[in-house]
């Protein structure tokens, strides 16, 4: 059943709709739940960054991830959750919650659905770490992931896989956060009221990332009504559409590694009228301020907060001395763990530089065709059968996994395969494409790269596919194995680094 509150017309006259009372009480001694905890994040002045960044205005991060599930989400989810059972569509014990989700919103609603007692099934893309899915798991939530290329109106989308399941599963509610105005209510009651009160109603700028663009659109329409000077500045990723939405075509919607941030689509629940100024990120410079907030600032954040804060160092040149800027850190370093939290991750997606290492003769060699072990290759038509068949006989790490114009689609591994056919209800007689690893390291021999970026990438993966570009086509050399990197140096070493020939 779909929840569709609010109608068009007046969709975003928040002033006139049921209010949560929000008491600003820091000091309460206990609380009955962990859902009472939500809410309430400090407000974080900067010490180090802005002045590295010549700014001179001051800079405060509000720390969103100190929410009690990691995120700014846990307050929409709480929200919709509480007004769906006030209004009797949310039945306690008998109710199953489903939503697409980039994550967030979905540890969120698994909070509150374990301490309430739900049964929910949370439908996301791919692209989202596994240190969110391992989480939702760990809450009770079952998982259904989709493919991150799929454009969301397409059949295969997480919202359209949620929307088609919430008509086949008995008693399904989809709280639907795209178009649900508890989602913009939620920071018009709370987030915006909390960022007033640290500041006496008097901020000069809000940064604030875009996603589905609840927490923009709310904490806007509140800023606006009681400090109209404030400028609103929307962060969204290069790739998404939600900055410019009049001037899009098919190339726009492109791939980033940011979670949680950009659409190809607009959300009912964003209101563009709101929003002052737009800045466009990109992965590389948004990763790395994440890294500096963490590190420099001691604020244990995400990656769409480290997009928000690189935002806000553009946007913010324009403040004076003495004025305020508010930018919101969404979520925490738990999501990342394995992501842009590791350097070798950062490095093999040329995010951070390599180590130097002069000590080792062969780190900075040059990758040559000798070391690659040749894969053979399979159309994406095969069976799984005949695939791992191939594999048994060719005694290969994995098979490059092939499309018409023979570019490389993914690879199939023995691993993964034998994860797939133990965990998911799926068989050998089966064709490739639900079996392709589409995550996987990859180098371009066109780029140079060297042993130890190889080695490097050898540190978070069992192989590294090497690949090289033909008129635009990708095309699968072969691999590398710690043991072929371990052959080559062996074979070409000497005593003197310790590196002794066999
Ligand atoms: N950052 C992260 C990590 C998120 O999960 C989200 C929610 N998708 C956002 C930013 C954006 O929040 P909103 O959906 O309210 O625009």
């Amino acid at each position: 059943m779909e929840n569709g509150t609010g109608n068009s017309t007046n969709y975003f006259n928040l002033k006139e709709l049921n209010h949560a009372t929000h008491a600003l009480d820091r000091n309460q001694k206990t609380y009955s739940n962990v859902l009472q905890c939500i809410g309430n994040t400090p407000l974080v002045k900067l010490s180090k960054i802005p002045k590295e960044e010549g700014l001179e205005c001051d800079i405060y991060a509000k720390c969103e991830f100190l929410n009690p599930g990691g995120s700014v989400k846990d307050r929409i989810a709480y929200r919709m959750f509480l007004e769906a059972e006030k209004k009797g569509i949310l039945v306690p014990g008998k109710s199953v919650i489903i939503e697409p989700t980039s994550g967030n919103t979905g540890i969120g609603l698994a909070l509150a659905a374990a301490v309430r007692g739900y049964r929910c099934i949370i439908v996301l893309p791919e692209k989202m770490s596994d240190e969110k899915v391992n989480t939702l798991k760990a809450l009770g939530a079952e998982i259904i992931r989709t493919p991150t290329e799929a454009p969301t109106m397409s059949p295969e989308s997480n919202v359209m896989v949620a929307k088609r399941l919430s008509k086949e599963i008995p008693n399904a509610v989809l709280l639907d956060q795209y178009n649900n105005v508890c989602n913009p209510l939620a920071h018009y009651d709370t987030t915006a009221e909390e960022i007033l009160w640290s500041m006496d109603d008097d901020v000069d700028m809000v940064v604030i990332g875009a996603g589905t663009c609840g927490t923009i659109s709310g904490v806007a329409h509140k800023i606006k009504e009681r400090c109209p000077k404030c400028v609103v500045v929307g962060v969204d990723p290069y790739g998404s559409i939600l900055a410019q939405p009049e001037e899009i075509n098919e190339s726009d919607v492109q791939m980033y590694e940011v979670e949680g941030v950009g659409y190809d689509f607009l959300p009912k629940v964003l209101d563009r009228s709101v929003i002052d100024k737009w800045i466009k990120t990109e992965d590389s410079t948004s990763l790395q301020m994440s890294r500096r907030l963490i590190k420099e600032e001691g604020l244990l954040c995400g990656g769409s907060s480290g997009a928000a804060m690189w935002g806000a160092m553009q946007a913010a040149k324009s403040l004076k001395a003495g004025q305020r800027c508010v930018v919101i850190l969404p979520d925490n370093i738990r999501n990342y763990m394995t992501k842009f939290i590791s350097d070798q991750w950062m490095e093999a997606r040329h995010f951070k530089p390599l180590p130097v290492n002069d000590k080792i003769w062969w780190w900075n060699k040059q990758l040559s065709e000798d070391i690659i072990k040749p894969c053979s290759s399979i159309s994406p038509d095969c069976t799984v059968a005949k695939a791992l068949a191939l594999l048994h006989k060719t005694g290969d790490t994995l098979l490059a996994v092939l499309n018409d114009q023979k570019s490389i689609k993914g690879v199939f591994t023995t691993d993964n395969a034998r994860q797939r056919l133990a965990n998911l209800s799926a068989s050998t007689g089966e064709s490739l494409d639900k079996f392709i690893v589409k995550k996987y390291y990859k180098v371009n021999i066109d780029n140079k790269p060297t042993l130890g970026e190889v080695s490097r990438i050898l540190d978070i993966s069992p192989y590294v596919v090497v690949v090289k570009t033909e008129e635009y086509i990708e095309k699968p050399l072969g691999t590398i194995t710690s043991e072929d990197l371990m052959h080559y140096i062996t074979t070409n070493g000497n005593h003197m680094n310790g590196n002794c020939k066999a």
